[in-house]
């Protein structure tokens, strides 16, 4: 049997990610909290964890240096990469990805919208039939709409609590987002069998 690899996503999905696999008993050999190791061996001979950015999933996937991946849907939406197969859908890292803004704004025609997703924020205002012009940030994306550097804001939310306690609202749902577990189409024609344990084995 290959060594296969998976890439997981850092930051809020590596978390749930890591007590996914750990309830299944598939464990890295080190702590990838206390280490600065990038790739890891794990208690299962045939799979290795590597750690990357969220947003550098798809792009390791999509070149098959990585066979398997576990990433954000609003990654995948915004990323426009089509080289994988969504084999499942994890239920971690649930989320929303929504229009926000002050209480009673109206969305129109031409808005400045600032976001991390310029992608699907352009496609989901022209669907509406009002283009708008995108500014794109790196964080904190509340704050342009509450100091009006933009009119309103694509993000994600998942209580709602930032926006409350910034004064702002959901005016629209784009879509529901929760991690996806994506594999290199060429790999899974060559490692079907291997990829379908591993997924009883994770009970999806
Ligand atoms: P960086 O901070 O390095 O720019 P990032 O901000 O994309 O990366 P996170 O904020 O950890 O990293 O987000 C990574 C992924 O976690 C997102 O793509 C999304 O799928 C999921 N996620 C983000 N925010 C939430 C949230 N509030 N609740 C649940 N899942 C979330
Ligand atoms: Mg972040």
């Amino acid at each position: 049997m290959k060594k296969l690899s998976l890439a997981i996503s850092k930051g809020r999905i590596l978390d749930e990610a890591l007590k996914l696999l750990s309830k299944s008993g598939i464990q890295c050999d080190e702590s990838p909290y206390d280490s600065r190791k990038l790739i890891f061996n794990t208690n299962q001979k045939n799979l290795n964890i590597i750690i990357v950015r969220a947003s550098d999933v798809p792009i390791y996937i999509e070149s098959g240096k990585v066979d398997f991946g576990i990433v954000g849907k609003d990654t995948l939406l915004e990323s426009n990469l089509a080289n994988h197969i969504r084999v499942a859908k994890l239920n971690i890292a649930s989320c929303k990805l929504v229009v926000a803004g002050l209480k009673g704004t109206k969305l129109k025609n031409n808005m400045k919208v600032a976001t991390k997703y310029p992608s699907i924020t352009k496609n989901f205002f022209q669907k509406l039939g009002y283009p708008c012009s995108v500014l794109k940030l790196y964080g904190s994306i509340e704050l342009a709409a509450v100091l009006g550097l933009a009119d309103v804001v694509v993000d994600l939310v998942d209580s709602g609590r930032t926006l409350k306690e910034n004064g702002l609202t959901q005016l629209e749902l784009i879509e529901d987002i929760s991690s996806m577990l994506i594999v290199n189409k060429a790999s899974y024609k060559v490692n079907r069998n291997q990829i379908e344990k591993f997924l009883t084995k994770i009970n999806i």
